[in-house]
């Protein structure tokens, strides 16, 4: 046995595989258990790099003989072994909590229930072009314990997700951002709203008094939960309802900073992220820039150039003169929300997928306001007509992605808007939310 003795990993996808590797580096015997089938790319890697694992099963003996397990995001505290894991008492902690005893770099952590892929590479962007030596990692693209074991990096922006926050313990934010709490993945939190939220709050442990914890002034939730609990840190706050002392806010048509001693100026249109919900994903990634010395032209270069990524609110393209926008990964009600309140023409709106125990009553509002049709593209669409019926000119059911972009293009005139914004997960009829834009987009072009 290695140094640091019997180490498993449960789950090899990218966190997982990542986590294996840098365990091995650090001289642990380690052992990776997969009770799916593990894809080629990660079994190559894993043989490649000499880590045994197992897929479609878990040998409990050996699992339940580890000094210590890492657990990726995507398996649930409900799993038979998580509570045998549990029973006996086997310290259990996600690849960001692992991996984060291996790095000295700077940490900034950003969660929330929506925004936070947007926020965390915006904040990369900026870092990035003021020339700091910074990674990315977290959620998106390698994974953070596999950038530890090979990168030297000074800053990290990790977009954090709660299920990773969950098996996080003793990991410290030196800037955490928290964008919002709004209901979404509540099946893992015993339908409880208090235990996500509780969750999300899990980036401000261990946080000082040199520390910084960033938020949303306008969102309920969080003003809530920070009301119920003590945060060491240095508060900063964002709001596009009213002037804040320490953080961002609005004045007219200009976005202002005032974190710092040197404030920030910028005029709203000049942001290549449009859309009121990135008025504050800028005005987080601001603040964290600004708390890091970044000069004030860095900053605003980088927020005007700023190519924003696929399938968020993305422009496909104009078909006699109806626009396109893949807005795929708009998985829950909320999101849908914001994307439906940053349209100005009228919206054929493209909805549907796995509802997650949706409460549609929220985009009620919108839909009568800005939306003439719905498309439902689903297996089950039943919970969409109930809400909207009295709301729309028609609803219409598709089951695939060409058939739901051929009747929109049909119900839209020139000047329109087809939105696909599903506030749904994807996987009734699509393989993920990417497959689901990319064939939304496919379907665009052979129109
Ligand atoms: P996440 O990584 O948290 O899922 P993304 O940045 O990928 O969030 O954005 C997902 C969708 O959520 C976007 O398409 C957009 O419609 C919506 N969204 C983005 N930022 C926000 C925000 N700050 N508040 C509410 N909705 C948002």
């Amino acid at each position: 046995q290695g140094a640091g003795g019997l180490l498993v990993v449960l789950g090899a996808g990218e966190s997982g595989t990542g986590a294996a590797y840098l365990a091995k580096q650090q001289g642990y015997d380690v052992f990776v258990s997969d009770f799916g089938a593990i894809s080629d790319k990660y079994k190559t890697q894993l043989s490649n790099w000499g880590i045994r694992f197992e897929e479609k099963q878990h040998t409990e003996a050996e699992i339940l003989s580890a000094s210590e397990i890492v657990k990726s995001p995507g398996i649930p505290d409900k799993a038979p072994i998580i509570k045998k894991i549990k029973e006996k008492g086997i310290a259990l902690i996600s690849e960001i909590e692992f991996a984060g005893r291996y790095t000295d770099a700077k940490m900034i952590c950003i969660t929330g229930s929506n925004g936070k892929t947007t926020t965390t590479s915006l904040t990369y962007h900026i870092l990035k072009n003021a020339g700091l030596n910074v990674g990315l990692a977290g959620n998106i693209g390698k994974s953070f314990a596999y950038q530890v074991a090979t990168e030297q990096f000074d800053y990290y922006v990790l977009e954090i997700s709660s299920f990773m926050l969950d098996n996080m313990y003793k990991f410290k934010a030196d800037i955490a951002v928290l964008l919002n709490i709004t209901p979404d993945h509540l099946d893992r939190y015993d339908y409880k709203m208090e235990n996500y939220t509780a969750s999300k709050f899990r980036i401000a442990q261990n946080q000082t008094a040199a520390d910084y914890f960033i938020y949303c002034a306008d969102d309920p939730e969080t003003i809530k939960g920070i009301a119920e609990r003590e945060i060491e840190a240095q508060l900063l706050t964002f709001s596009i309802e009213k002037k804040v002392e320490r953080g961002a806010y609005l004045d007219q048509q200009d976005l202002i900073i005032n974190a710092t001693l040197e404030h920030f100026k910028m005029s709203l249109n000049k942001l290549a992220l449009q859309g009121k919900h990135n008025i504050y994903n800028s005005m987080a990634s601001g603040i964290t820039s600004k708390v890091l010395d970044i000069r004030n032209k860095t900053i605003r270069d980088s927020m005007e150039d700023f190519q924003n990524i696929e399938h968020r609110l993305e422009f496909v393209g104009k078909i006699s003169g109806i626009s396109f926008i893949n807005d795929s990964k708009a998985t829950n009600v909320n999101s849908t929300w914001y994307a439906l309140e940053s349209m100005s023409n009228n919206v054929i709106l493209i909805l549907g997928g796995v509802d997650k125990g949706n409460d549609y009553n929220m985009l009620k509002e919108l839909v009568k306001q800005k939306v003439k049709s719905i498309v439902c593209m689903g297996k089950d669409n039943n919970r969409i007509h109930d809400a909207f019926e009295d709301d729309v000119d028609v609803i219409v059911n598709t089951s695939s992605a060409s058939e739901a972009v051929q009747v929109a293009y049909h119900l839209a005139t020139k000047g329109d808007t087809v939105l696909l914004s599903p506030a749904c997960a994807s996987f009734d009829l699509f393989e993920s939310y990417e497959d689901r834009g990319n064939q939304f987009k496919q379907a665009i072009k052979e129109l």
